[in-house]
Formats: structure tokens, C-alpha cells, sequence
């Protein structure tokens, strides 16, 4: 076993029974497959990224000495065994690193789409597409780029060769290829797996405790692997080439205030923005093709206008609440005052039940108050919960004018962004000053009734 020679010892220096996770970890030794997860379930493991980039399991609850045992037997980061003697075939030449081998070949796939969207040849996919075309299984498990969000990959199972070509190609980063695998067997359908050497390993451990492996897994294909890179490196080769994030800001503004569809005439004619419509906004936030957009808009700006099948496809969806008050002491304070629509409440809370309708689990409130109080560990909670690496000098900026499209919106803007170009930082919340309208009551507690509904399901 690799990791008692690694020293990982008892303190009596006897040696355990079982390695925990943390041992398994700690050690190095994982490569992020999945299987103990899919072993111990999701309410006692969890596969979480490291600050690194790298997946890991996490103990949730403590696991009892048979999940461990089973966890010990199968895991591919301590169990490196060779093949069962009676598994290699007459005349096979074995080779002390590579193993037994029967037969090398040269190939490519003669398919030309296959061959080209593969990986280096796209033989695995050739050869996964004819195991489901002679019916030999009933489904492909590999890895796919998440479709949510396409940097990560995420376990698929291909049913049809049109799934096993959308999911060719290397994935170079974390995946947990395993983090189903038991479910998977409790489908109890014949299939093949496509995956690293050491995900193929796991599978071969887990065959020797558990009978169904060798019924349903009919075939294992593996690749050449020389390591996995971490989703970070990755992230920083984005980085280099200026594509890693776009970030919208407000794009149904346009439309809403300066077009012939305009809602609102507060700020008048504006002949550059005039023939504006909401196809070219639609276009315009299809058209982004970095891993991870940010939009970022209004409610009253956009529930007019926006393609309501747009906001149930998979997308995060984000509501920022400020306590109504301090929102409308704002807009006093630049001597503005705001129509019911424009102050945004009613557009937020309809916004809000269309999205929980549709999306409930993946809808995220943030609350200004605590961002304010609190910006690391919110920016923290809200990078957890969209699924993107938190890094420190997303808290900062320099101070420069916030870039508009045209004068005239940087006109009519920049005292709005005066405080946010004056600052270098998220600042600390402060009391709101002033009395509100009494021609404001009515829609301020119309307002407060949706933020304390809103606010209650905000990040910690
Ligand atoms: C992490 C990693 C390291 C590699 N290191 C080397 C190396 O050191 N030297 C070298 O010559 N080649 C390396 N490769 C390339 C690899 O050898 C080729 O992917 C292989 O030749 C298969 O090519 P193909 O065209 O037949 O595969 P394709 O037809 O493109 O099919 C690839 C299949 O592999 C699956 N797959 C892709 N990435 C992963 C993953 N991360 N985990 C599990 N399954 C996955 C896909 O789902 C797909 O089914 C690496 C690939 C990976 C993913
Ligand atoms: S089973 Fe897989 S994910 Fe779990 S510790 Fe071992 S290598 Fe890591």
C-alpha cells in the first residue's frame, strides 16, 4: 500500500487499520475520481475544490470503519495493484511499468469528424461510438465539459453518438469521472467507461468487492495520462489571453430609458440608442462566449423586455437587495425621485417568482448591508455558490470613471458613480440620512414587504 510507505503512521507508530480521507488527502494521493463519494453518499463526503483548483473529498460526517474498509479497498490513490494473473492473456508481453500488453497498434478514427474533433485521433470516441452502435452496452460513462459552466467537466453518461462526440476531446482539469459510479451500477444496465488510468483503476478495486462491476462494466477505455493539471492553471492561462470574464453591465438600460420603446422619459431623446430594440439587447447577451458573464441590470429595466424562456435556461441568477430606504435616500440625495417603477420593488418581486418558479435551487440572494459589512467572506459565500474560484483582488479596484457607451450616458450617469469612482474598495455600509415623501410612504412599505421577504434567503 503507496501510503504506508509514505510514513502515514498512528501516533504509537503502529499502523492504522484504514487511512482517513484527510490522510488520503493530505498525503497527496488523490486524484479527485469521485468513488469514495459515490461509496460514503452525498450526505457523508463531499467533492469540493481546493484554493488550488484540485477536487477533493471532504468528510461531512464521520465515516463508520466499513465505508473506510470499502473506501481503503477501492480508492485508486492507495491501491495501485497489478492485473489478476488469470486476467492476462496467452502471450502477452508484460513490461515492468506498462503491465501486460498484447498488442500495440498505430490508429485513427476514419470517421473525418471524429478523427478531427477528438483528442489525438478520437479512437476513443470511434471506439465508444461502435460499442453503443453494436448495442455490446447500453450507455458510455465519461466526462463532458459541464454544461453550466464549461471550464469544469462533469460526468456524463452518453446514450447516443451524438452525446460521445459532443464529448470528446482531453479535459485536462478535475472532473470526478466516479462521483456517481455506484448509482450508475444501480441502473443496472450494461456499459463501458472511458477514463484516466487511474479511474479505471478505482473501477478494477472496486471489482473485486463488488460482483455487479464485472457483470455491467463490459469494457474500460483509458488514455495516455501524464498527471491532471489543476482548474487554477487553467484559470491563468485565461487570464493571459484576456478571456476569462465578461461582465454586462445594465445592457437593457438602453432600451429602457434612450430607445423609441423607452419606458421612462427622464432623460430624453437620444438619437444613438433610438433604433435600440430588445432583439439587439438578446443578440448582444448570446453573443458573449467567455467561460463565465456577469449581467448585471435592473429589474423594472429588464422584466419588460427580456426573453422569459432566456431566464430559465442554466443560468445563475442573483438578486442584490438593499434595504428600500437607504435606496430611496439615494436617489434624493442626486435630487432624483423615482417613479413606483423605476424604484423597482414590484419589477424585483415579480422578477423573483417568475425565476423560483423555474430555477429555485440555483437562485442567490445577496443582501448590501452584509456585502458592505462583510465584503471577503460574502464574496467568498457568492463564489461558492456560482461555482467560481474566489480570488482577493476581486474586492478591489482603481479608481477610474466607469465606462459608458456614449457621452451622453456618461453624462447622465456619472453622478451615480461618483462614489463607487472615488473609491478604491467596497465600503462599509452607513445609516441613511433624510425623511422620506410622504407621496413615497405607500410604495416604500410596498417596497420593505419584498426586501424582508427577499433578504431572509440571503448568503450568509
Ligand atoms: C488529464 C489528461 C492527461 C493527459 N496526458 C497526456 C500525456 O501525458 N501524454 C499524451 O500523449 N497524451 C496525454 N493526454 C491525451 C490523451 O492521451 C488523449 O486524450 C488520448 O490519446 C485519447 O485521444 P482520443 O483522440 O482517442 O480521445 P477522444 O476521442 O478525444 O476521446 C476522449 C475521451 O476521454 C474522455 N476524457 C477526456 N478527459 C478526461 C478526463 N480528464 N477524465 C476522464 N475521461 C476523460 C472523454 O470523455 C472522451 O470520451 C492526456 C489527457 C488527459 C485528459
Ligand atoms: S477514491 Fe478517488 S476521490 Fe476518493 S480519495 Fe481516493 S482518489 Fe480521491
Amino acid at each position: 500500500m503507496i501510503a504506508r510507505e509514505h510514513g502515514l503512521m498512528n501516533k504509537t507508530n503502529q499502523k492504522q487499520d484504514n487511512l482517513s480521507l484527510d490522510e488520503i488527502v493530505t498525503a497527496g494521493l488523490c486524484m479527485g475520481c469521485g468513488l469514495c463519494r459515490s461509496i460514503a453518499g452525498s450526505d457523508r463526503v463531499e467533492i469540493a475544490m481546493t484554493p488550488e483548483g484540485r477536487e477533493r473529498p471532504i468528510e461531512l460526517r464521520p465515516l463508520d470503519e466499513k465505508t473506510l474498509d470499502a473506501i481503503d479497498a477501492t480508492c485508486p490513490g492507495i491501491r495501485v495493484p497489478s492485473a489478476e494473473p488469470e486476467s492476462i492473456p496467452e502471450g502477452a508481453e508484460t513490461d515492468t511499468v506498462w503491465g501486460p500488453a498484447t498488442q500495440m497498434a498505430i490508429g485513427y478514427a476514419t470517421e473525418p469528424e471524429i478523427r478531427h474533433r477528438g483528442s489525438s485521433g478520437g479512437v476513443l470516441t470511434a471506439l465508444a461510438t461502435y460499442l453503443l452502435e453494436r448495442k455490446e452496452v447500453d450507455f458510455i460513462l465519461h466526462v463532458a465539459a459541464s454544461k453550466e459552466r464549461p471550464i469544469a467537466s462533469e460526468p456524463r453518461l452518453s446514450f447516443d453518438a451524438v452525446s460521445v462526440l459532443e464529448a470528446s476531446g482531453s479535459r485536462y482539469g478535475p472532473g470526478h469521472p466516479l462521483i456517481d459510479f455506484m448509482e450508475v451500477l444501480d441502473l443496472n444496465r450494461p456499459f463501458a467507461v472511458v477514463g484516466k488510468p487511474c479511474d479505471i483503476t478505482a473501477i478494477r478495486n472496486l471489482e473485486r468487492r463488488d460482483s455487479r462491476v464485472k457483470q455491467l462494466v463490459r469494457y474500460c477505455l483509458s488514455l495516455i495520462c501524464g498527471g491532471m493539471s489543476d482548474l487554477s492553471k487553467m484559470l491563468s492561462v485565461l487570464d493571459q489571453f484576456g478571456v476569462r470574464e465578461t461582465v454586462l453591465h445594465e445592457p437593457f438600460l438602453n432600451l429602457y430609458y434612450f430607445s423609441q420603446w423607452r419606458r421612462s422619459d427622464r432623460f430624453g431623446d437620444n438619437e444613438q440608442h433610438l433604433d435600440y430594440g430588445t432583439n439587439q439587447v438578446m443578440e448582444h447577451i448570446k453573443s458573449q462566449t467567455k467561460p463565465v458573464c456577469f449581467m448585471k441590470d435592473m429589474a423594472y429595466q429588464t422584466l419588460p423586455y427580456i426573453d422569459r424562456h432566456f431566464l430559465n435556461q442554466p443560468l445563475k441568477h442573483t438578486f442584490l437587495v438593499r434595504n428600500p430606504k437607504k435606496s430611496l435616500l439615494s436617489w434624493y440625495r442626486l435630487n432624483e425621485f423615482p417613479t413606483a417603477e423605476e424604484f423597482g420593488f414590484d419589477d424585483l418581486k415579480a422578477l423573483w417568482q417568475i425565476v423560483i418558479e423555474e430555477n429555485q435551487p440555483k437562485t442567490i440572494v445577496v443582501d448590501a448591508d452584509r456585502l458592505q459589512s462583510d465584503p471577503e467572506n460574502t464574496f467568498k459565500s457568492y463564489c461558492q455558490a456560482v461555482g467560481i474560484e474566489f480570488y482577493p483582488e476581486m474586492l478591489s479596484w482603481k479608481e477610474e470613471r466607469v465606462k459608458q457607451d456614449s457621452s451622453h450616458k456618461a453624462k447622465v450617469f456619472s453622478p451615480w458613480h461618483q462614489i463607487v469612482e472615488n473609491s478604491t474598495g467596497i465600503l462599509p455600509p452607513t445609516e441613511p440620512v433624510g425623511e422620506i415623501r410622504s407621496q413615497d410612504m405607500p410604495m416604500l412599505e410596498r417596497a420593505m414587504e419584498t426586501y424582508n421577504s427577499l433578504s431572509q434567503f440571503a448568503l450568509k
